[in-house]
């Protein structure tokens, strides 16, 4: 995924090494050097400047001393403040005091949520726990079945509305599949609503309406990592919209640049709590901050 920003920030670093000391030009000149590879690489403007600001400040005050020689002093800066904005330490899931856990998840339609419903339980089986799906995406002819699907390869039940009762009300739904969860004893609820293909009022205000009446631990917002700087744009306009608690990033496998999503923490304060890299269950991870760093500085 991020190959092409990898080569060019491992190239400007390589540059630096061999140098006995670093003036305040080497550091000026180095830092355009990655304001240009992180904007080719579609990381927002806002984040692309309060980051080399602060690898500028740093560098420059940095105390030659210890083991590093000055280029490892300033990879040793950029691989800590690549940490830093996507989120430092790992975040955890919160769990409920009394379970259910209700997980909701939240997105644009294609993102990736139906598939990450199912990647979610099986991880969560693989954790002790025992989730169950709760299918609220009425609106995309299929969205159902989908997740029955999923739900059967990852082995947890799927609660869905009755066939034949019509399109059904997609609170009710939720509120129904939490009751059914609480019941026979499921300690998480995985809640998958309708997405659109773009950021609609509509959609908002169910995602919204769904929220406020099944409280849930976690709004998990499923982000596309491929959709580029639209990826800043639609995290706001959930922020805004339906408000979350954290994101998930999906299609790491692709080839798209990707740094728009490195940029999601940022921008919306919320941190990126799992990874999803291909089509398959097993394509999911927690997300370490400090792994994606040392992964895109090669
Ligand atoms: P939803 O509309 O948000 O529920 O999205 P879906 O779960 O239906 O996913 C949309 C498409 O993206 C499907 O074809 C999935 O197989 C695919 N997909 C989901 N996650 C990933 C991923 O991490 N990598 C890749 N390559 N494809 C994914």
């Amino acid at each position: 995924m991020f190959n092409t920003l990898s080569d060019r920030l491992t190239s400007v670093l390589q540059n630096l090494r061999g140098k006995g000391r670093l003036s305040d030009a080497d550091i000026d000149a180095t830092c355009r050097e990655i304001r240009v590879a992180l904007l080719e690489a579609d990381v927002a403007l806002p984040v692309v400047r309060t980051f080399i600001a602060k690898i500028k400040e740093r560098a420059k005050g940095a105390e030659v001393s210890g083991a590093l020689n000055p280029a490892q002093q300033v990879i040793k800066i950029v691989n800590e403040e690549l940490v830093g904005i996507l989120g430092g330490e790992t975040r955890r899931l919160n769990l409920a005091k009394n379970p259910p856990t209700v997980i909701m998840l939240a997105g644009l339609q294609g993102a990736g949520k139906t598939t990450l419903a199912g990647k979610l339980a099986k991880w969560l089986r693989g954790q002790g726990h025992t989730p169950m799906l709760v299918a609220c995406d009425l609106q995309r002819p299929n969205a159902v079945n989908q997740l029955q699907v999923v739900g059967e390869r990852a082995g947890v039940p799927v609660f869905a509305p009755e066939p034949g009762n019509g399109v059904g009300n997609p609170v009710d739904v939720a509120r129904r599949g939490i009751e059914e969860a609480r019941r026979a004893q499921h300690d998480v609820v995985v809640v998958d609503t309708a997405g659109r293909l773009g950021v609609d009022a509509e959609l908002m205000k169910q995602a919204k309406d769904i929220r406020d009446a099944v409280e849930p631990e976690e709004v998990l917002f499923v982000v596309d990592a491929m959709i580029g700087q639209d990826a800043v744009n639609t995290a706001q306009a959930f922020a805004d919209g339906v408000g979350f608690t954290g994101v998930v990033l999906t299609k790491l496998d692709g080839d798209a640049r990707g740094g728009a999503a490195l940029s999601v923490r940022e921008v919306t304060g919320q941190p990126i709590l799992f990874a999803s890299n291909g089509e398959k269950l097993e394509d999911f991870d927690v997300f370490h901050p400090d792994r994606m760093a040392s992964r895109i500085l090669g």
